[in-house]
């Protein structure tokens, strides 16, 4: 009853702390916002984060994993090590659609919370820097490069339209596409031709006539990046990035295999040559561990927000956060900042990122991970119990 009391007591002050420091990370959270940066690009966001970490205690490595805007933040020593994650890639024309400003503030803002349980209980909080989560799966490299090796739980929570502890992402690769042809004049010769960007349109023709035979939770998208140079010149060269996603990885390889067929039929149809790649690593499903989900939810609906534990209606796409839950018990939960019906990826997603329900968001987001910290350096059975719910998922 006694310990009980001091956990609720400590819960209290990593809230009081949050609340204290809310105008410096919502002023974090819009000055990323204010300054996007695309995927291993992010050098002024990883100077603020480190800095404020930096001033609040934390020991900062920079450019870890060969990944110059990676970093780790770490304040205390010994069992547990709980790594949060921080996300601060922007996308391509559309600034910080996917939030991830948010995430990151919300990141180091709990991981500095959380020093007041750390310092009670012992164990190790770590701030993770993770770059490109959109283009080029930054965790699931720095996965490869052992960066979770020490790491007993990792954590992070991403903006959403609904309040969700465990998500369902889909596993997913990249597949990258080039067509060679023959330039020649277009009106003068266009027999002697071979048309690289016809073998591009007719290969996506083959994947929409595919489409509406796979599964309905399987998603292939993708974009043209260069399609000719200029009108009377029959395109030598074609090029172009497709996903193709599955929520299993048998049926992913199935799928691989069906759309790669598309292109090698549209290279023969048009007698251009096809160059392709896969791009690694691939993006792993996300494995939900429903203990700390539990927790952070408990510890969400404790602020006031209601949250569910899982939806499987809620598909979010893909998230390189998966290739980390495949090593060390993790969680992505999602948190409501905008109204259902905005997609995230779009321009009001963009606008909802710098919004007072962002704040919101980012400051309740910041409270239920520092107050799950609480929970599982205070408890010791309940770390326990979440590694024995991971090892057996295996
Ligand atoms: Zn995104
Ligand atoms: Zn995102």
């Amino acid at each position: 009853m006694g310990e009980n009391l001091n956990i609720e007591k400590l819960k209290a002050s990593v809230i009081s702390e949050i609340d204290t420091r809310h105008h410096r990370l919502s002023e974090l959270s819009l000055k990323i916002h204010a300054n996007p940066e695309l995927g291993f690009h992010e050098v002024k966001a990883t100077a603020w984060l480190t800095q404020y970490l930096e001033e609040n205690g934390f020991s900062i490595e920079r450019g870890i994993c060969e990944l110059p805007t990676a970093f780790r933040g770490s304040y205390g020593q010994g069992k547990p090590t709980i790594a949060i994650l921080a996300e601060y890639d922007a996308l391509p024309g559309l600034g910080h659609a996917c939030g991830h400003n948010l995430i990151a503030a919300c990141a180091v803002g709990a991981a500095v919370a959380s020093k007041l349980a750390i310092n009670q209980f012992g164990g190790s909080i770590l701030v993770i820097g993770t770059p490109s989560e959109e283009k080029y799966g930054g965790k699931a490299i720095m996965a490869d490069r052992g960066v979770f090796n020490n790491v007993d739980m990792a954590m992070m929570v991403h903006p959403e339209v609904c309040n969700t502890a465990a998500i369902q992402a889909l596993a997913c690769q990249t597949l990258e596409v080039e067509f060679f042809g023959k330039a020649v004049h277009a009106a003068a010769r266009p027999e002697a031709g071979i048309n690289a960007l016809e073998a591009m349109l007719n290969s996506f023709a083959a994947i929409n006539s595919l489409r509406q035979h796979i599964r309905s939770t399987a998603r292939i998208h993708g974009i043209i990046t260069d399609g000719g140079q200029v009108h009377n010149v029959i395109p030598a060269h074609s090029a172009g990035d497709f996903i193709v996603r599955a929520e299993d990885n048998t049926y992913l390889d199935e799928l691989k295999e069906r759309v790669l067929n598309c292109f090698i039929g549209a290279a023969t149809a048009s007698g251009a040559r096809l160059e392709y790649r896969w791009a690694k690593p691939r993006i792993a499903l996300m494995r939900n561990n429903l203990t700390l989900a539990r927790l952070f939810r408990q510890n969400m609906q404790s602020l006031g927000r209601r949250m569910q534990l899982f939806s499987r209606s809620s598909v979010f796409g893909s998230t390189d956060m998966g290739n980390v839950s495949q090593l060390v018990p993790g969680i992505h939960p999602i948190v409501a900042i905008a109204p259902v019906g905005v997609s995230i990826h779009s321009p009001r997603f963009a606008e909802a990122a710098a919004s007072e329900a962002g704040m919101r968001g980012l400051v309740d987001a910041a409270k239920a991970l520092a107050m799950t910290v609480v929970d599982l350096v205070a408890n010791s059975e309940i770390a326990v119990k979440v590694r024995q719910e991971f090892k057996q998922q295996k």
